[in-house]
């Protein structure tokens, strides 16, 4: 990446396109396995009904789906990987593949930054647009969440994500290039229930080794705005059943957080 690509980057859209102030890059983070945490964008555009991010981050619940590129951040992130090393988490609070991401790239401005470093990248996403990238995160960890394999139920519940088969076909293809790709089954709805088997089996088929389920990640502020969906929490039964088939296919079932 030249200079230029980095004023290209940096001064995203200044014109034409609302950005989010950012002072620094990297932050700290105490998720598990994680040395850092850069999220791209404010906001995204995915909007599930379950997300908690705006509390977290403070953002009003109408104004998340915006997603917002983080203004400058790629000068920063050139700056701050020059003493960072270990495993930094690429979208811990936001999706790092936002819709706009294909027009911007700023992701994949982040990795080519860190394909460059000390450091490396796990990225988490709902989205296919990942894929688009598979040739940085070779060597990298690159997780894809399946909450569900009911097309509706995805509308739902993640009304600006890509839909599930979308998402398999993310993992596959990941995978195939010689990623380090894992599924996520986050947060774990109670919709899950009957069909723990045939969503592990469509995870062991994408050809990944590793699953996560997300029995926690339901904060109470949310949890009203699911169960107006008709739905809640997965049952301790239906959380076993995942982890067991999940087992029994081969997969390594970890859980997430
Ligand atoms: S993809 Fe993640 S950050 Fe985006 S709305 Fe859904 S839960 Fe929130």
């Amino acid at each position: 990446m030249t200079s230029s690509d980095l004023h290209r980057f940096g001064d995203i859209g200044v014109a034409r396109r609302r950005e989010a102030p950012c002072s620094r890059a990297l932050s700290p983070t105490r998720l598990p396995g994680l040395d850092h945490a850069l999220n791209p964008y404010r906001g995204c555009a995915h909007a599930c009904v379950y997300c908690y991010a705006p509390s977290l981050t403070h953002v009003p619940w109408d104004e998340w789906p915006e997603a917002l590129p983080k203004r400058g951040l790629l000068r920063l992130l050139e700056r701050e990987l020059r003493h960072a090393a270990g495993t930094i988490g690429v979208g811990t609070v936001t999706d790092p593949y936002q819709p706009l991401e294909a027009e911007t790239g700023l992701t994949r401005g982040c990795l080519e930054l860190i394909s460059r470093s000390n450091a490396r990248a796990c990225v988490h996403t709902k989205s296919d647009l990942v894929l688009r990238d598979a040739d940085l995160l070779r060597g990298m960890e690159a997780g894809v969440t399946v909450t569900t394999l009911d097309d509706a139920v995805s509308r739902k519940l993640e009304p600006g994500a890509p839909l599930p088969g979308r998402r398999l076909k993310a993992l596959q293809g990941l995978a195939a290039a010689g990623v380090d790709a894992f599924a996520m089954v986050g947060p774990a709805l109670s919709c899950l229930a009957g069909g723990e088997r045939e969503l592990m089996e469509a995870i062991a088929a994408a050809g990944v080794r590793t699953v996560m389920v997300d029995p926690l990640n339901l904060r109470p502020d949310r949890r009203a705005e699911l169960e107006a969906s008709g739905l809640g929490p997965a049952s301790a039964a239906s959380l076993d059943r995942l982890r067991r088939e999940a087992s029994s296919l081969g997969l390594i079932c970890r859980d997430a957080f």
